[in-house]
């Protein structure tokens, strides 16, 4: 199918996906517990990939270089790996898929989706979406199971590569595991992202933003704010002060209530895993300021339900700063200035996202040219890249070369071919044992 047509078909979906957004959002709500705004929001992001994975005929131009000596002329072509596949985390049901498809159908893949088993039902309202929009049976797939539908994935021959996106001693596994079996893998893993709170910072506006990067969707984002590093004992006194009021008002709920600020957790394992992580903060030492644990929440007695849960005096060593908890519990870690901040974060072993919030360009300047994280936000809370531009950590929160979707993403699901073209005027010509150079 010639590109144009894979972009129309795109289209139409997309098309479709808005159409049904209502229905959607409900569904990732029901499954997964955020909010059916912030729902409606993932399908949102999801779709700027589709737009950009409309241009598509665009994006697979190849370089033509006339003439590259005596007669000669070179070209690249980009050409699709054949089939490829997705495995997706429970948290993003529908953005995650959305990051890999339309750009891996869009470069001339078929696809096979292993998306989470704790939502895993949007998956399949996408897939009838995408057969409405004109994608041929066949050409995307959705396999539903756990490890032993990964192992399936990782080991098939057939499939070329494997783009996924979930914790980070999985995505390590499926790396390895992948690149064993020969395959081309990216694997997005898990996160610990930091925004450093500067003396010279609006403060009003940084607490707002720190809200909703620690607490939107319950903590449970890859790109959520879940430690402050607050610059100064001056700022992190005012930043508690303004913080412990505002976690305790989070309004927390059922995720159909318009009023809900933060839903349950994705299930009760998990609930029982950050409230581990709380009780071990205490054991460690740090200043428990606000404790969700003690959380009620009206008719939603047996509920996966967790407060927002605030932190001070975190050291560098504690297993709560060390390891991702992926839940409302955000952790404020002092030091005495921006070069400490920045030792800090390039120490960690996940670099996901992290943020600055400064008024000095020069302060900002210095902190996108020295953290060593692979996105990072000046006064943005969670800058997750826009679909032109890439998405994609350091360290432990990325194994695998290409980061995902944008120019990233064509690349990752497309092979490079160079062709070097002679038209010889006539017939024959004397055969040449020396190394070929360019004339
Ligand atoms: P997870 O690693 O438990 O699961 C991810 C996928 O791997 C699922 O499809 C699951 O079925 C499969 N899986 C789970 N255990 C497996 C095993 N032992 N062997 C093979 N496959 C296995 O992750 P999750 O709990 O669904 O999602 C939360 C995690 O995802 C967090 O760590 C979060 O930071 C991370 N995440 C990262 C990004 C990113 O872009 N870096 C984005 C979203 C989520």
């Amino acid at each position: 199918m010639a590109p144009v047509r894979r972009a129309r078909v795109l289209f139409r979906f997309r098309e479709l996906v808005e159409r049904e957004m209502d229905e959607l959002a409900k569904l990732i709500a029901a499954e997964h517990g955020k909010t059916i705004s912030d729902a409606r929001g993932e399908i949102v992001r999801g779709l700027e990939v589709v737009e950009f994975a409309c241009g598509i005929p665009h994006l697979l131009k190849g370089e033509y270089s006339e003439n590259v000596g005596g007669g000669l002329d070179a070209f690249s072509l980009r050409q699709p790996l054949g089939v490829v596949a997705g495995i997706t985390p429970f948290n993003f049901p529908a953005m995650v898929p959305m990051w890999m498809f339309p750009l891996a159908l869009a470069c001339g893949n078929t696809f096979v989706l292993k998306p989470s088993e704790k939502d895993p039902s949007v998956s399949l309202r996408l897939a009838q979406l995408l057969k409405e929009a004109g994608v041929p049976d066949g050409a995307f797939n959705v396999v539903h199971g756990g490890k032993e539908a990964v192992d399936a994935l990782l080991e098939h021959p057939q499939i070329a590569a494997i783009s996924f996106v979930g914790s980070t001693p999985v995505a390590r596994y499926v790396y390895l595991e992948g690149t064993k079996h020969g395959k081309r893998v990216q694997a997005l893993g898990g996160a610990k992202n930091h925004a450093v709170i500067m003396p010279d910072a609006d403060l009003d506006q940084a607490v707002s933003a720190l809200l909703g990067a620690a607490f939107g969707s319950s903590g449970e984002r890859c790109m959520a704010i879940s430690v402050v590093v607050a610059v100064g004992d001056a700022v992190a006194e005012a930043l508690i002060e303004r913080l412990s009021p505002a976690v305790k008002a989070l309004r927390v709920g059922p995720p159909d209530d318009e009023r809900t600020e933060m839903g349950p957790l994705v299930s009760d394992e998990h609930l029982q895993r950050v409230k581990e992580y709380i009780a071990t903060g205490v054991e460690e030492g740090a200043r428990l300021i606000v404790d969700g644990r003690t959380i009620q929440v009206p008719g939603g007695e047996g509920g996966f339900y967790l407060g927002g849960t605030l932190f001070d005096a975190v050291q560098p060593h504690m297993r709560i700063y060390r390891e991702e908890i992926f839940g409302p519990v955000l952790c404020v870690v002092r030091v005495q200035s921006l070069s400490e901040a920045v030792r800090l974060i390039n120490a960690h072993p996940y670099a996901n996202g992290t943020a600055v919030f400064t008024n000095s360009g020069r302060v900002a300047r210095a902190f996108a040219s020295q953290i060593e994280v692979g996105m990072v936000g000046i006064n943005v809370p969670l800058p997750v890249p826009a679909a032109y531009y890439s998405f994609g950590g350091w360290r432990s929160s990325l194994f695998g070369d290409h980061h995902i979707y944008g120019l990233e993403g064509v690349r990752f699901y497309t092979r490079l071919k160079s062709v070097t073209q002679r038209w010889p005027e006539s017939a024959g010509g004397e055969a040449e044992f020396t190394m070929p150079t360019f004339k």
